[in-house]
């Protein structure tokens, strides 16, 4: 048979560090956060109850890379102690939406294969009860990370109760300290005050990465992920500022030298340059985009194609009165009911949250403030997602027409 495969490896030395599960040995740019950690684990080392910490910060700031460097770290480090027995444990709680499904993985998590209990069925001070006995059967000092624990939303109670499950009687040999991380500020903020109080005993939080910070890690990464002389001068500093311009995430900032490798690989190129990396911004940005879009309804669709419809004339920004406008024509075309002007006004706050819109708010005196509205992505972008998701072809060809003749594309 003859070859298909090849192997292609002049871009990339280790493609896998630049994916989601590379832990790196080197944390740059987070001396102070790495100190303040440290400081609130230190009564781990000293042999007392650990501290419970609250962790916040955007994603892709290195909350989770820098709790792993330093659990790491510390597991090492308490060896020198005997009267120290750390255990830690790591669960990710993403897929989990409630504190009864997060005591179920933390017990399963601990028990042998095999004893797994059923996520469903138990009351939920059962599950709790059993956690407690698994978390004594192994005793010492014991730290749990949840981490994305904003996912758990309103259903809390796991996080009062656990770390005060050792003054309420119903631990008796493990010091047990709790570690959340949260994507999202707000989610300390609907924690029940009690809640608060316990679990954001030390708080730390983890600011967006500037540009040079990006470019820092940029460097140290490409080291270990891109073989040498494979990037041109200018490009990491380039990924930097597109993310510190976006986000201030170090996860964007790799995930655009990743793309950008790989479509240097696919063209067969040697050296990857700032186009490979404008190439591979606009596909990760049309990718959120769609992604956003596919959790649309269908008015929310519509919604957005008006104002997409708007900037095809260069109309925008503009005010929700004259989205409404174009809203209503889009509707009719494809013989949907309209919408009042204020469920479309919650339609375009929803894609202003999602990233997709920005929005100005005006004053205009006497008759109060209001928002216009414009595309916070490249138009181009946009309309290729909604090409994708909507079934509205003749529309959009028009739309893309009016946009060529106003040189908007
Ligand atoms: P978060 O948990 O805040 O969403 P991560 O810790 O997953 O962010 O970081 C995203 C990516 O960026 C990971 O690949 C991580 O290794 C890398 N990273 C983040 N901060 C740093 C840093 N300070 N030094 C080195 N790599 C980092
Ligand atoms: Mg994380």
């Amino acid at each position: 048979m003859s070859r298909r495969f090849e192997r292609k490896q002049n871009i990339f030395r280790n493609k896998d560090a630049l994916g989601e599960s590379y832990q790196p040995d080197r944390i740059e740019e987070r001396d102070e956060e790495i100190e303040e950690y440290m400081d609130a684990l230190q009564p781990v080392v000293d042999g007392w109850e650990p501290n419970n910490i609250f962790l916040y910060g955007n994603t892709g700031v290195g909350k989770t890379a820098v709790t792993d460097y330093l659990m790491d770290q510390l597991q090492e480090d308490v060896t020198d102690y005997d009267d120290v027995d750390l255990s830690v444990i790591s669960l990710n709680c993403k897929t989990l939406n409630s504190s009864y499904q997060v005591a179920v993985e933390l017990v399963n998590k601990l028990r042998p294969a095999g004893g797994e209990i059923s996520s469903t069925g138990y009351p939920q001070q059962t599950v709790f009860k059993k956690l407690y006995e698994e978390l004594d059967a192994i005793g010492g000092t014991i730290l749990i990370i949840l981490d994305e624990v904003d996912s758990i939303g309103g259903r809390d109670e796991l996080l009062y109760e656990l770390p005060r499950a050792r003054a309420n009687g119903y631990l008796e040999s493990a010091k047990v300290g709790v570690i959340g991380i949260s994507n999202d500020f707000k989610f300390r903020e609907q924690l029940d005050p009690r809640v608060q109080d316990t679990l954001c005993e030390r708080e730390l939080q983890f600011p967006p990465y500037d540009a040079p910070e990006l470019e820092n890690i940029l460097s140290s990464r490409a080291e270990v992920a891109i073989a040498e002389g494979a990037v041109e001068n200018g490009v990491l500093n380039y990924c930097a500022a597109l993310a510190a311009r976006d986000s201030g995430s170090a996860r964007q900032a790799l995930d655009l030298l990743r793309l950008a490798g790989e479509i240097a690989e696919n063209q067969g190129d040697d050296v990857i340059v700032e186009d490979h990396v404008e190439t591979a911004r606009s596909r990760l940005e049309q990718e959120r985009v769609e992604e956003g879009m596919r959790e649309l309804t269908t008015h929310g669709r519509l919604a957005l194609l008006a104002v997409i419809s708007k900037a095809a004339k260069e109309e925008t920004p503009c005010r929700t009165r004259d989205i409404y406008e174009e809203y209503t024509t889009l509707c009719e075309s494809s013989e949907t009911d309209t919408l009042a002007q204020r469920s479309l006004h919650n339609h375009l706050s929803d894609l202003r949250m999602l990233g997709i819109l920005s929005a100005h708010e005006n004053r205009s005196g006497s008759r109060g403030n209001y928002y216009s509205y414009q595309l916070d992505v490249p138009f181009t972008s946009a309309i290729e997602a909604m090409s994708d998701v909507l079934r509205l072809d003749g529309e959009i060809q028009t739309i893309r027409e009016i946009a060529t003749m106003n040189d908007v594309v």
